[in-house]
C-alpha cells in the first residue's frame, strides 16, 4: 500500500510509524509513502499556502490553488480523502475499505482547515478521526495510517490477531491475562486469573470469551450492539 501525504509538515512522516511491527512493514517494502509539501506548489515569492477568509471570522485558510497544485503532482492519487473534524468518523469498517486500496492519498490540514472548492473539485472526501479537534491533520493522516497498515497482509505476521480484534466482528474484545496465574496487588488484593482460562478446555474458553465480549460491548457501547 502506498500513502500520500499532502501536507505542510512532511518531516512528520513516517514518525512513530517508523518503529515497531509499522517501522519493520516499511524497511520490508509491505508500505510506502511519499510526503508532499504543499508549500512547494504555492506561486508566490513568499510561498504563500494560506488567506484570510471570506466573510470574516478567525484564522487562516489554506488556498484551493495551492492545494490543487499538489494534488495534481501527483503521478497516482488514488482514492483522496482529507482528514476533517467534519467528516465520516472513522471505524473499523471504514479502515478496511481504506486498507484494501492500493494508493490512498491524504490532505492534512492546518489553520481553519482548507477553501471548501478543491474538496468539491476533486469530490475529495472527508474523513473525521473523532468528536474532537485537532491542530493539525498530520496525527490524524497517522491514525489512519497505523490502522491500515496493520491490515496488510504479513504485516502482524499471524492475520489471525487481527480478525480476533475489537470490533472486528462488531464487538469489543474479551480480557487478557497473563502470568503469574495469581497476582497480588499493592493493595493486598490477590487477583487471579479466571479458572476457565487455566483449564485448557478450548470450547469453554471460547464460550466464556464471547460471553465477556458480548457483556462488555453492552455495557461500554450498546450502540454497537444496536449496530
Ligand atoms: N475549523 C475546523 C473545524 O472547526 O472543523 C478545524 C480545523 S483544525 C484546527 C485544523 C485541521 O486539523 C483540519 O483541517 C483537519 O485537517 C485536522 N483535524 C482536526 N481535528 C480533526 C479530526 N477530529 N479528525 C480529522 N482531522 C482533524
Amino acid at each position: 500500500m502506498h500513502f500520500n501525504l499532502l501536507t505542510l509538515f512532511p518531516e512528520m512522516f513516517p514518525g512513530p510509524l517508523g518503529l515497531s511491527i509499522s517501522g519493520r512493514a516499511l524497511e520490508e517494502k509491505k508500505w510506502s509513502f511519499t510526503a508532499i509539501q504543499i508549500r512547494d506548489h504555492a506561486h508566490d515569492k513568499h510561498k504563500t499556502v494560506d488567506d484570510t477568509p471570506f466573510g470574516g471570522g478567525a484564522g487562516m485558510v489554506m488556498r484551493a490553488d495551492v492545494i490543487e497544485g499538489a494534488l495534481l503532482s501527483l503521478p497516482d492519487r488514488g482514492r483522496v480523502i482529507y482528514m476533517s473534524p467534519r467528516g465520516r468518523v472513522l471505524n473499523q469498517q471504514l479502515v478496511e475499505e481504506l486498507a484494501a486500496t492500493p494508493t490512498l492519498t491524504i490532505l492534512c490540514g492546518r489553520y481553519e482547515g482548507v477553501d471548501q472548492r478543491v474538496l468539491d473539485a476533486h469530490d475529495i472526501e472527508e474523513v473525521s478521526i473523532g468528536d474532537y479537534v485537532l491542530s493539525g491533520g498530520e496525527p490524524a493522516a497517522l491514525i489512519v495510517m497505523d490502522a491500515c497498515i496493520r491490515l496488510l497482509h504479513g504485516v502482524m505476521g499471524n492475520d489471525e490477531t487481527v480478525n480476533e480484534e475489537s470490533f472486528s466482528n462488531g464487538l469489543l474484545e474479551y480480557p487478557h491475562y497473563t502470568r503469574p496465574a495469581e497476582w497480588v496487588d499493592a493493595n493486598g488484593v490477590l487477583r487471579a486469573v479466571p479458572d476457565v482460562l487455566r483449564g485448557g478446555n478450548h470450547a469453554e474458553i471460547n464460550k466464556w470469551r464471547q460471553k465477556q465480549s458480548l457483556d462488555l460491548t453492552q455495557s461500554r457501547r450498546p450502540d454497537l450492539i444496536k449496530r
